[in-house]
């Protein structure tokens, strides 16, 4: 059959797993940007290019087979990719792996490829266990333009000597090791916002409790690709080449890509995507300056460190419109957050951020992660104390999970650890949710403090006070509303 589209860019949905019913109404629906991005440059290659967001527009595995067979593309590739990169990707190989072996059923002469950090970081282990052709490790930019290249020369090819593919070979995987990196960040071409469904995205609650009926269109920008620091339960360096490392876009390019957003699209919920945003100061002045200039009208989420803001520069990103700052505070107790490289600061300068980042009126998401190696009874309840004390406008309570590709991860596997096979077992808010023990503390202790911390933070009365005076009642209501729902946990 001739192939109608070169390259077919599949997003699987698996809202109903990884969130229950929380998804009706809390978790936020993004733009698979990743895709996106991909389809733009591998477009300007001269390719034609589909992109199925079958999560975005809730299609059944049934609906994209038919999309496949219609236009019988080169190549699939489905991202493990989510709206958290780092923790996402391995919940998300559930439903990729069920695509996969669907499309190995019905429409056996497709080729398929997936890319995310999970199979990056798992290469072999995802060709072994999934129904998939290729995996690329890694950034893969140029291995799907050169793939595309091979597989339209010769569709029946054994071997592919292109950096980041892995495949299968007769009883071994052969692997051409990480691919090849895009030294230059702003010769990407803008996302291909034109091949998404703009229309059914949707922000995260808290980001719009100033208008809670306003959360949609939305739309997600990088102003910078990866971290420069090692967090040992973090993943996020297998996005790219295994090493930790930044890389900016110009100023001008992001704030061009903003005004097409609003522009074209009427946006004004935005989140920046990048692992840090508030990292350098001058260059985040100069978006923000620029952003200024144009004048838009914008509601804008980042996320922050504590030890890279000041006050000068926070009321600078207001003026710009970022409303809304996610700061990594993990724990309250520093022994515990020295255990996993990130503690770097003290509780002063939590307290320090937190002030400065309220007095530039700015709302904060704090993020906590129970569960950490070093955790016991006694420091748990110290994090929800300060969470408590911080009183933020949202605070996230996760649980440490190994995600494939951390050192967390590697460390555990050298150890002899048994970690969880079913990979919906790393989704944060799934009946399936296992996260890891503590030297102190059991997997199911860990998982039913942070269900009953949630619950505590966000039920108590100071906290709903605030939300009442910052927000008004209709927010109260629907955060008592959004408590009533108990996650159902099969390892509590
Ligand atoms: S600061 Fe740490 S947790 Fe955050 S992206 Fe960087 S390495 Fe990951």
């Amino acid at each position: 059959m001739a192939c109608k589209t070169d390259l077919l860019l599949v997003n699987v949905g698996n809202k109903k797993q990884e969130y229950g019913d929380l998804r009706f109404s809390i978790s936020a629906i993004e733009p698979p940007v990743w895709a996106g991005m991909i389809a733009a440059f591998v477009r300007e290659k001269g390719f034609s290019v589909r992109i199925i967001d079958a999560e975005g527009l809730n299609y059944s595995d049934d609906q994209v087979i038919e999309i496949i067979s219609e236009e019988s593309p080169v190549l699939v590739v489905g991202g493990a990719v989510g709206p958290n990169p780092s923790a996402s990707s391995t919940p998300k190989m559930v439903p990729l792996g069920r695509l996969l072996r669907e499309i190995d059923n019905k429409i056996p002469h497709i080729k398929t490829a997936v890319c995310g950090i999970h199979p990056s970081a798992l290469p072999e282990m995802t060709l072994e266990q999934e129904k998939v052709d290729f995996v690329f490790k890694g950034e893969c930019y140029y291995s799907i333009i050169e793939l595309l290249k091979k597989l339209r020369s010769n569709p029946d090819a054994e071997d592919y000597d292109i950096k980041g593919l892995c495949y299968k070979k007769i009883g071994s995987v052969a692997s051409n090791g990480w691919g090849k990196m895009v030294e230059d960040v702003d010769m990407l071409p803008m996302t291909a916002w034109d091949l998404l469904p703009m229309e059914v995205y949707r922000a995260h609650n808290w980001h719009c409790f100033e208008y809670l009926n306003k959360r949609q269109p939305y739309g997600v920008v990088y102003t910078s690709y990866g971290c420069p620091f090692n967090c040992s339960f973090c993943n996020i360096k297998a996005n790219y080449d295994g090493k930790a490392g930044i890389r900016y876009r110009s100023p001008k390019k992001v704030v061009d890509e903003i005004g097409l957003l609003v522009e074209q699209y009427g946006i004004k919920n935005i989140k920046f995507a990048d692992e840090i945003f508030a990292l350098k100061k001058d260059r985040v002045e100069e978006i923000c300056d620029l952003i200024i200039e144009k004048n838009y009208d914008l509601n804008i989420w980042a996320y922050a460190r504590v030890d890279t803001v000041n006050e000068a520069l926070l009321k600078k990103m207001k003026r710009a419109g970022i409303n809304w700052l996610a700061l990594g505070i993990e724990s309250a107790n520093k022994k515990v957050r020295e255990g996993v490289v990130k503690g770097k600061f003290d509780s002063g300068d939590i307290n320090n951020a937190i002030e400065i980042t309220h007095n530039a009126d700015i709302y904060i998401v704090a993020n906590f992660i129970f569960g950490l190696v070093n955790d016991d009874t006694e420091t748990v309840q110290e994090t929800l104390d300060m969470a408590k004390a911080l009183n933020c406008e949202y605070s996230n309570f996760y649980t440490t999970m190994a995600y494939p590709g951390s050192q967390l991860y590697d460390d555990l596997i050298s150890e002899g650890v048994e970690l969880p096979s079913n990979w919906l077992s790393y989704a944060q808010f799934s009946e399936d949710t296992l996260p890891l023990s503590t030297k102190h503390l059991s997997n199911s202790e860990v998982l039913r403090f942070r269900d009953k911390a949630f619950n505590e933070y966000h039920g108590s009365s100071k906290y709903l006070n605030m939300i009442d005076k910052k927000f008004g009642s209709d927010v109260v209501e629907y955060i008592k509303n959004m408590l009533n729902y108990k996650i159902p946990r099969k390892h509590i």
